[in-house]
């Protein structure tokens, strides 16, 4: 079977640095907040083109803090709307309901998966006070015009990089468009922890000192808090590790890269919809760091069965969109079909650093012999 990810893979090609790194916390005598972390946050601010970065324990926590501290900053209350994609993973707008924000969800651009522009000033309203642009798959979302209507309306942009560390345009990379950015370090993500892990990144001084003492019991001083905190950390050891994966972030993006490459000049099948149509210019295409490499089909489902039975393993990033899940009873009935239509087409190939050709070129050939018929 060629596995969708093979994380063993990718972390045993560095486990002699993982355990050195391991080894230097185990001896250090100390495990949370220290030098590791402090280690971690200036390389990734400084990977990212940021003045801060602050690590917390997860990619939602640094969602939910980040409009949580907006609102202890006054700049968000209880009832805000926030625009968020229509087709993003839940964590983005749990995000918003957790802050007690109304998630006003906003279909995508269908070629890019990301927000559209003009579908995001259509969603604008008094109340709206703030944006959530998705860069999702690893494909920044349209940040120049996005970021010129959160000035033109004066809205607050908070990124979800998640799934695009390293992803740029312009040269300017995810992390360093909006007010803020969340990722994530869940072990399957481009830059993946072997444990969870988050940051945020930000040039807001302000906003930065509020995450701190949020992630910390609300506390800037031991035993005084200043807010409800809560209690979340990047630890050390999972700093140390992330501090030496981030040194081959760059090139495993570029092994990324040559298999998407591969994958878009090699497939070729009337039942498949390739990402990035050739309507879409190289700067953008650039930009993609194929944190999933997601296709599109009409037979969908036959399709990921055919790609099984030939040893190809697919996962459906999403396979039920957010405002159908039972979770969200006030979203239910509304319709969203550029989304609807995503979440019944998409299948996601296998993708990732230690892959061989000769596994490219396998999924390759099984994806070109599908073919279907009603018989
Ligand atoms: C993974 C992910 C998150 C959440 O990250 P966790 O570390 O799993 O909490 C948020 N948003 C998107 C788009 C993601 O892919």
């Amino acid at each position: 079977m060629i596995s969708f990810l093979d994380l063993k893979s990718v972390n045993s090609e560095m486990s002699g640095e993982l355990l050195a790194a391991c080894k230097r916390v185990i001896d250090s005598g100390w495990y949370i907040a220290g030098n590791e972390l402090q280690d971690f946050e200036s390389a990734f601010a400084e990977y990212c083109g940021t003045k801060y970065c602050v690590g917390v324990a997860n990619g939602l926590d640094a969602l939910i803090l980040t409009l949580r501290a907006w609102k202890e900053l006054g700049k968000l209350k209880e009832g805000d709307e926030v625009l968020v994609p229509a087709n993003t993973y839940i964590a983005s707008i749990l995000a918003i309901t957790e802050n007690r924000l109304v998630p006003v969800l906003v279909e995508p651009n269908p070629q890019t998966f990301n927000l559209c522009p003009e579908h995001i000033l259509k969603s604008i309203t008094p109340k709206t006070k703030a944006i959530i642009a998705v860069h999702l798959y690893g494909q920044l979302a349209d940040m120049p015009a996005i970021l010129t209507i959160a000035q033109e309306h004066n809205l607050l942009l908070l990124e979800d990089s998640a799934q695009a560390h390293g992803a740029s345009i312009q040269g300017r990379k995810a992390g360093n468009w909006g007010n803020a950015s969340g990722f994530s370090f869940y072990p399957g993500k481009n830059l993946g922890a072997l444990g969870d892990g988050g940051a945020i990144t930000s040039n807001d001084a302000e906003l930065v000192d509020t995450l701190r003492a949020l992630r910390n019991y609300g506390s800037h001083e031991r035993y005084k808090n200043l807010y409800q905190g809560v209690n979340s950390r990047l630890d050390e050891i999972q700093a140390a590790m992330l501090g030496v994966k981030l040194r081959y972030l760059d090139q495993h993006t570029q092994q990324r890269k040559a298999i998407a490459n591969t994958y878009l000049k090699n497939i070729k099948n009337p039942h498949i919809e390739l990402p990035l149509s050739a309507s879409v210019d190289a700067e953008v295409f650039d930009s993609h760091v194929w944190h999933l490499f997601v296709i599109r089909s009409n037979k969908r489902d036959e399709l990921q069965q055919h790609l099984t039975a030939y040893g190809v393993q697919t996962l459906i990033h999403y396979p039920i969109p957010p405002h159908k899940q039972s979770a969200y009873p006030q979203l239910n009935e509304k319709s969203f079909p550029v989304s609807e239509l995503i979440h019944q087409q998409v299948l996601s190939l296998p993708i990732g650093p230690t892959m061989t050709m000769a596994d490219v070129n396998a999924v390759i050939k099984a994806c070109n012999s599908f073919s279907f018929s009603d018989r």
